[in-house]
């Protein structure tokens, strides 16, 4: 058993198919190519047919089943049929503003808003007084109903074309839950017979249909849908979504099941030696270290001295000093002449750490790598690194890249570890022998999730801050009370103070984010000129970083930004935090973009701006906000009130965990899984049975393959 890196495309063939790009599928043009990979792609990965086919209904609208304005449930899929009454043309004023168009039933109003679509087309497909079949979700803006980009809208003759069970996706601008669905259709056309990898018992015990089945039952349900709820949507099979469910979960375990038993398996290297440079480093800090720093420093290096491999989580909140454990840890790699690397989410992040740590790596030789430097500069590294001409090298994802060789990796640090998978800390770890790994988190976790997602890590916890770090008084706002903030912030900047302030996320669509992003940068700008400026996730990334940068160096005092503000981007000056509609945002991301703040010795302020009349629940959660700045805390209640995307801080970054799955309603079935996947590990321990290789087709699926490298030769 070696750690060589083996080529990473040994696919099976059969799965050829699901993983060629989405847009080859009939029907899609230059116009939807684009949209397809906004919704499912990302810079590095293009949109794939798997990926169309892991994209489930978020549920269904039976085409009979009509609500009424007064009755549908804000949030629920629903639909209408209204008569158009009135338009409301955009304001003048900066910014994209909608176009609204008001509509009514028997019961009620309400207002269907339009962004960037030109106002005739609007007006073409809701002529003034016509009778119209909407479809879409109501949601509260302002205290008014509205329906934001109805994803349908035809009339009596469209209506009765309509398919019997209308599936809603998450979907993007431009491109509909309808368009997604004929997408689908496409994609299962494409799905090819695969081998069955769970055990054919089990799932006649417990009803489940096949792979293939329970895919084509999600996006192409039978036209007699089961009865309707009285809101007009149509659950899922629960058998179809149910073996989904096991088919990611058992991949994900299996995966974490096969690097246990490696593990266990393989000697490490001792990746610590005398102290020497552990304890030269540590005396030349600008601080002492905390007791927890201290704690998990003695916990990390007793892991490298050991001849096991070290597969370790360091779990501090913000500011609470992960960087410094970090580097001892590094240290300690080239104490014993090997080499360490410290990759971070971000070139932000990335530069951010190669930076602080240039003040305190003392002789050893730092270097950064990233995406984005030059050739000649990238070649110089690589062959530094290749040489050992390097101690410590900071960088991003492009750590992973082939090319990127090492004389001797002892230890690698991951930072923010839940926008990594396992995978990509696998092929890390293949960077060197035995490679020593230690992951970093922010996130608190709490402890039934940390055991799902890092079951086979031990941890050590930051639990205690830096002294002199100052609480961060939080207050609730009215944004009624918008101007006195504005006013308030005309005073901080006179003192010199910095000031975050977040514009929430709208609907889910960045371009309406956007909108309101930049809707508020004019304003801002309007009241302080060029001492604000403007950060967003449509931005390309250097010009990111060049904002970020200005905000760093005091160029510009206020950053106005969508949710985009990075993780773990240290600017001490930065004292003020508003966050504009704090009731969308999830617990713990409120505690993540707080944590922004108070991290220098000034005293720091969070605003919690909400628009009212906020429900009992919204209120009790911002209420938490206020009481608490203990992020375990608000972590367990997050998961209670969100669910697990939310508190991985995944959606937004469009990485969950999980596709299929979900850890809140499928939290039973973990159990089993995990205890699955333990045993077809004890008893196959190389997947060579017939189950075996067909597992094997399931963890190249759900591309855990990394997984599959660890099984040595066949
Ligand atoms: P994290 O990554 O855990 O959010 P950092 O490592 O970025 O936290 O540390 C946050 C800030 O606290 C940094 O400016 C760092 O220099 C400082 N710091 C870290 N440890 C201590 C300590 N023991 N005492 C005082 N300041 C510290
Ligand atoms: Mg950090």
């Amino acid at each position: 058993m070696t750690d060589e890196p083996r080529p990473t495309n040994l696919r099976p063939s059969i799965l050829d198919p699901l993983f060629a790009e989405a847009r080859t599928l009939p029907g899609v043009g230059p116009k939807m190519a684009p949209l397809i990979e906004r919704l499912l792609g990302t810079p590095e990965q293009p949109a794939r047919i798997v990926d169309l086919l892991f994209h489930l209904p978020q549920g269904g609208v039976a085409r009979t089943m009509m609500g009424s304005i007064a009755e549908a449930p804000p949030g629920e899929p629903v639909t209408l049929g209204v008569t158009v009454t009135g338009y409301r043309p955009p304001q003048a004023g900066a910014g994209r503003r909608p176009f609204r168009v008001l509509v009514e039933d028997g019961t009620g109003d309400i207002t269907l808003v339009f962004f960037g679509m030109p106002q005739a087309r609007v007006e073409k497909m809701l002529p003034l007084g016509a009778h119209r079949y909407i479809s879409g979700r109501i949601d509260l803006w302002d205290g008014h109903r509205q329906m934001v980009h109805p994803s349908r809208i035809v009339d009596e003759a469209g209506l009765a074309a309509l398919p019997a069970v209308e599936l809603v996706y998450g979907a993007t601008e431009g491109l509909t839950s309808r368009a997604i669905s004929k997408l689908a259709h496409s994609a299962l056309d494409r799905l090819p017979t695969l081998p069955e990898w769970q055990d054919p018992a089990w799932l006649a015990r417990e009803g489940l249909p096949g792979f293939a089945d329970a895919l084509r039952a999600e996006h192409r349900p039978e036209s007699a849908p089961p009865a309707p709820a009285s809101d007009g949507t149509v659950s899922r099979t629960p058998a179809a979504r149910r073996r989904l469910a096991y088919d990611e979960l058992l991949a994900s375990q299996l995966a974490l099941a096969l690097m246990r038993a490696r593990n266990r398996r393989a000697p490490g290297r001792a990746n610590a030696g005398d102290g020497h440079l552990k304890d030269r480093i540590e005396a030349a800090l600008p601080f002492a270290l905390t007791g927890a720093q201290a704690r998990a420093v003695a916990e990390i290096r007793a892991d490298l001295a050991s001849d096991r491999r070290m597969l370790r989580l360091l779990q501090g909140d913000v500011g609470s000093g992960k960087t410094a454990v970090a580097l001892l840890a590094m240290a300690s790699a080239v104490e014993v002449g090997r080499q360490a690397a410290l990759m971070a989410p971000t070139e932000i992040l990335a530069r951010q750490h190669f930076e602080r740590l240039t003040g305190l790596v003392g002789p050893l030789r730092l270097r950064l790598l990233t995406g984005r430097d030059k050739v000649s500069e990238r070649r110089a590294t690589l062959a530094d690194l290749a040489d050992g001409h390097i101690d410590i090298v900071v960088g991003t994802h492009a750590l992973f890249q082939d090319s990127v060789i090492f004389k001797d990796l002892g230890v690698a640090v991951v930072d923010e570890q839940h926008r990594f998978g396992v995978h990509q800390r696998l092929a890390l770890g293949a960077k060197g022998v035995a490679v020593d790994i230690l992951v970093m988190t922010a996130t608190p976790i709490p402890r039934t999730l940390a055991l799902t997602c890092f079951g086979d890590m031990d941890v050590s916890i930051l639990d205690e801050k830096p002294a002199g770090r100052q609480a961060i008084a939080t207050r609730l706002v009215s944004t009624d009370r918008l101007d006195e903030v504005v006013a308030g912030l005309g005073r901080a900047l006179a003192a010199e103070d910095r000031v975050y302030w977040i514009c929430p996320l709208v609907a889910e669509s960045e371009y309406v984010d956007l909108a309101a992003a930049e809707d508020r940068f004019a304003d801002l700008r309007q009241e302080f000129g060029d001492a604000v400026g403007l950060i967003h996730g449509k931005m390309p990334g250097p010009d990111k970083d060049a904002a970020m940068e200005r905000f760093a160096a005091g160029e510009t005092k206020i950053l106005v930004s969508t949710t985009v503000v990075e993780v773990g981007v240290d600017v001490p000056e930065a004292t003020i935090m508003v966050i504009e509609h704090a009731e969308r945002f999830g617990l713990a991301q409120l505690h993540q973009l707080r944590g922004r703040v108070g991290r220098g010795a000034k005293a720091s302020t969070c605003l919690l701006l909400y628009r009212g009349p906020l429900g009992q629940v919204s209120r009790a959660r911002l209420e938490m906000m206020r009481e608490t700045e203990d992020g375990f805390r608000i972590a367990e209640e997050d998961l209670r009130l969100r669910g697990e995307g939310e508190v991985l801080g995944t959606r937004q970054s469009g990485a969950a965990a999980f596709r299929l799955a979900s850890l809140e309603s499928d939290a039973a079935l973990l159990e089993v899984v995990r205890d699955d996947a333990r045993l077809i590990v004890e008893r196959d321990p190389g997947l060579k049975s017939e189950r075996g290789k067909a597992l094997r087709v399931l963890l190249y699926l759900f591309e855990r393959d990394a997984a599959i490298r660890l099984l040595g030769a066949g």
